[in-house]
């Protein structure tokens, strides 16, 4: 059962052109134009955005999130009059994010897109409301109506491996992982934003440089709900082949840790624990990966998470485990962001990086990753969550 013609999800197409970390774009006017058939509302902004928008009934309303965007205008001189919007509302919404709520006299039919700057204006965001003929078949059943649930979007980071100046693992024909990863995980982001109810969050989205720290910062900035990190690896062994999962093991204990981050700290070895020694071989990203993430993650969600996820792979690719693997190191406390680190193959297996490097493959390792997540949170809804209010829905009409 779906509803979604109750939302009407548009993502810009800018989306993923934008950089993390770019500074907050200003929402600094409002203009309105009105024709016959339709009205058009415009918001003057100091950059691109990232929006979204969805209607709402009973009372009817329109509601845009402007991701980075501060509202540094009013629009209490725009001439509503005898238009369909009867007022115009406004207010922060998430982390530095703008919520405009539109409260309307009837259902429209939106059409919205972003100009770029032009003829001696700045970006804008276009609304173009068109009366809906009101046309009222069978009600909707009382569930549909919006019980001001806040319908949250479920935030993944997905963090593509390496980048930059460290290539990560290097294949016999020069297939690089970091170009791999970037595209597996490019291929990831785009089917989640496809899907209704998430928001997706790239560390990198080209090939530059993100030290380990930055990467996990990026995961607590944006309130994830899950970290999932993609490589694709070498093994001193060629034969050693196919897909592993990776999360946190309780095993190895704060202090494997603190002697860990000591190490790091002081220059030596990036692994002292010897328990550790296998993934450093491997990776030496990935262990540090994998350490940061259990600063602050749930290693019982993880492993859940990891197994979906593994069992989502399995029908794409071989396995190199068939279960998943834990690095011996403690998961801290204030646990919060389920994390987990995929190695979608082997470079350093001629088969594994034939395969890696193409684009059918990349969309249905791609896929599988998307299949597992979602498995996932549908099992483990988060709080507040679009996908917790739809399951709520589903139990209230059976
Ligand atoms: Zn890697």
């Amino acid at each position: 059962m779906h509803r979604r013609h109750l939302l009407n999800l548009i993502l810009a197409s800018a989306a993923f052109a934008l950089p993390f970390g770019v500074g907050a774009t200003q929402i600094s006017n409002a203009r309105l134009w009105r024709s016959d058939d339709k009205l058009r509302l415009v918001f003057d902004l100091s950059g691109p955005v990232r929006y979204k928008t969805f209607s709402l009934s009973a009372p009817e309303r329109l509601i845009i999130d402007l991701s980075g965007a501060n509202l540094s205008g009013d629009f209490s001189q725009l001439a509503l009059g005898d238009t369909v919007i009867r007022s115009i509302r406004s207010g922060h919404f998430g982390m530095g994010d703008t919520r405009i709520v539109l409260d309307l006299s009837g259902p429209v039919q939106l059409n919205s897109f972003l100009l770029p700057p032009q003829d001696g204006q700045g970006h804008r965001l276009v609304l173009d409301l068109k009366t809906a003929a009101p046309l009222h078949i069978a009600a909707a059943p009382a569930v549909a109506v919006d019980k001001a649930h806040p319908k949250r979007d479920i935030i993944v980071v997905v963090d593509p491996g390496h980048g930059g100046k460290d290539p990560g693992a290097v294949g016999a024909k020069g297939e690089r992982e970091k170009d791999v990863v970037l595209s597996i995980a490019q291929l990831l982001a785009k089917r989640l934003k496809r899907e209704k109810g998430f928001d997706v969050k790239l560390v990198r989205n080209d090939d530059f440089f993100v030290p380990l720290r930055k990467r996990v910062e990026i995961a607590r900035k944006h309130n994830a709900d899950m970290f999932i990190s993609v490589h694709a690896d070498a093994a001193p062994r060629l034969t050693a082949s196919g897909a592993s999962v990776y999360c946190l093991s309780e095993g190895g204990a704060t202090s494997a840790t603190a002697r860990f981050m000591a190490q790091r700290e002081n220059g030596a070895d990036l692994l002292g624990a010897s328990r550790l020694l296998n993934l450093k071989d491997k990776d030496p990203m990935l262990a540090g990966v994998i350490l940061d993430m259990s600063m602050n993650a749930t290693l019982a969600a993880s492993l859940q998470l990891g197994s979906t996820v593994l069992g989502s792979l399995a029908g794409i690719t071989t396995l190199h485990q068939k279960r998943v693997e834990q690095a011996g190191f403690a998961v801290l406390k204030s646990p919060d962001v389920p994390s987990i680190l995929v190695e979608t193959g082997f470079i350093s297996n001629a088969r594994d990086s034939q395969r890696l490097v193409t684009t059918r493959h990349q969309q249905a390792v791609a896929d599988g990753l998307f299949e597992g997540l979602q498995r996932y949170f549908q099992k483990n809804p988060p709080v507040n969550s679009y996908l917790a209010w739809q399951l709520e829905q589903k139990k209230a009409q059976v």
